[in-house]
């Protein structure tokens, strides 16, 4: 059996005049904005002003008091609701896998209530977990206990997009997560948008969240959006003194051309560092015993870089070091200009580059907590 999707793609998803009261609290009211096809959309706020709320309405799991929700101008009322969200992904922060299913099954469990066959339903959950960078072999048959939380944070990614959905609803889906695995699940995710080019309607509270992956930002405050624009709009015509504030546009980029990698850069975590001398297995024993699905190598220039758990377990099993594990990551000295380090991040796609000073590691720039320091 084949699945009937309700749209090929997106044109569009258009809030009209939404609101939604509980009691006599507004907790989105009037709300009109229009989300193009194939555009990220940040809605960003602090908690409380109505983003959650309104990112429901387009699935129908809130019903608006008046107003209407259109995607691709058809109003979603007129969609069977249960259809509607088997036609829509949607991710949040704690995913909510089912606990006593395996990795495979909760993957598959919308193919399978749509009949799906097991050996289309075996393939395309093969697929899945490869987009996700998750071999398939050592995943399909764990329970989501057995998995780190970044590991199930991309399950719920894979889930959501068992259908092939066009379009994606997303609450905070990295909100619980570390900071360098969020950035590593920020720049899969931007990856996977680009390969994939859906529409998404993303919720963070996270400005630099925002810079990183929208393509446009609708700040909202007190259920009201307040503005809508791409991030250079928000830096640089703030609407209010509010928007001024959440993209602080005013001190963030006073002196930016001034600086140097050095000035923004962070030590490197202790935490997180593996020896390049190390066995496969040995560093595969650290890294799981301090839960880590990436690490950083350090040592000298030419062996410094990154590795992913996935890629030390393939090490190990061909008899390998750590050293061969490792991939490089943008190098930077700390005399380099930081607006041409971010470029060059922004132009490798990458989330953090390390800082070498006489040949030796000095530290890490992380493009998103370059902004946050700027503040
Ligand atoms: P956000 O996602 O931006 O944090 P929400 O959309 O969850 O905000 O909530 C907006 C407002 O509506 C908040 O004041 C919240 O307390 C209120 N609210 C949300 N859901 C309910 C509910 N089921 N009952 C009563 N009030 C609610
Ligand atoms: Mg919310």
């Amino acid at each position: 059996m084949t699945f009937k999707k309700l749209f090929d793609r997106i044109d569009s998803v258009r809030f009209e005049n939404v609101t939604k009261r509980y009691g006599e609290q507004f907790a989105v009211k009037n709300l009109s904005l229009e989300i193009q096809g194939g555009e990220l959309l940040i809605l960003i706020g602090r908690s409380g002003s109505g983003k959650t709320t309104a990112m429901r309405t387009i699935n129908r799991l809130i019903e608006p008091d008046s107003g209407a929700v259109f995607i691709n101008g058809t109003d979603v009322r007129e969609f069977d609701p249960v259809r509607l969200r088997r036609n829509i992904g949607y991710v949040i922060q704690n995913i909510g896998l089912l606990p006593h299913l395996r990795i495979s099954e909760n993957i598959g469990l919308l193919l399978r209530l749509e009949g799906w066959k097991e050996e289309e339903i075996r393939k395309r959950v093969k697929e899945l977990l490869n987009l996700v960078s998750l071999p398939y072999e050592s995943f399909v048959d764990r329970y989501p206990h057995e998995l780190s939380g970044g590991q199930q944070q991309r399950v719920g990614l894979a889930r959501s997009m068992a259908m092939d959905p066009p379009l994606f609803l997303m609450d905070e889906p990295f909100g619980a997560l570390d900071p360098l695995l969020r950035a590593q699940l920020q720049d899969e995710f931007s990856r996977i948008k680009k390969e994939l080019g859906r529409t998404i309607v993303f919720v963070t509270h996270d400005i630099n969240e925002a810079f990183r992956l929208g393509d446009r930002i609708a700040v909202m405050n007190n259920a009201e959006l307040v503005q809508v624009g791409t991030p250079e709009e928000l830096i640089f015509s703030p609407a209010s003194d509010l928007v001024a504030e959440i993209v602080d546009s005013n001190r963030k980029y006073r002196h930016i051309d001034a600086l140097k990698v050095r000035d923004m850069m962070q030590p490197i975590a202790r935490e997180y560092t593996l020896d390049p001398g190390l066995s496969a297995e040995t560093a595969l024993d650290l890294m799981v015993r301090k839960g880590l699905e990436v690490a950083l190598v350090v040592g000298k220039s030419e062996v410094s870089g990154r590795v992913f758990l996935n890629d030390v377990l393939k090490a190990r099993a061909g008899g390998k070091g750590l050293k061969e594990a490792t991939r490089s990551l943008p190098l930077f000295s700390p005399d380099t200009p930081l607006l041409e380090a971010l470029a060059r991040l922004k132009s490798e796609r990458e989330s953090m580059g390390l800082v070498l000073e006489d040949n030796e590691p000095a530290g890490v720039l992380f493009s998103d907590r370059v902004l946050q320091n700027l503040i």
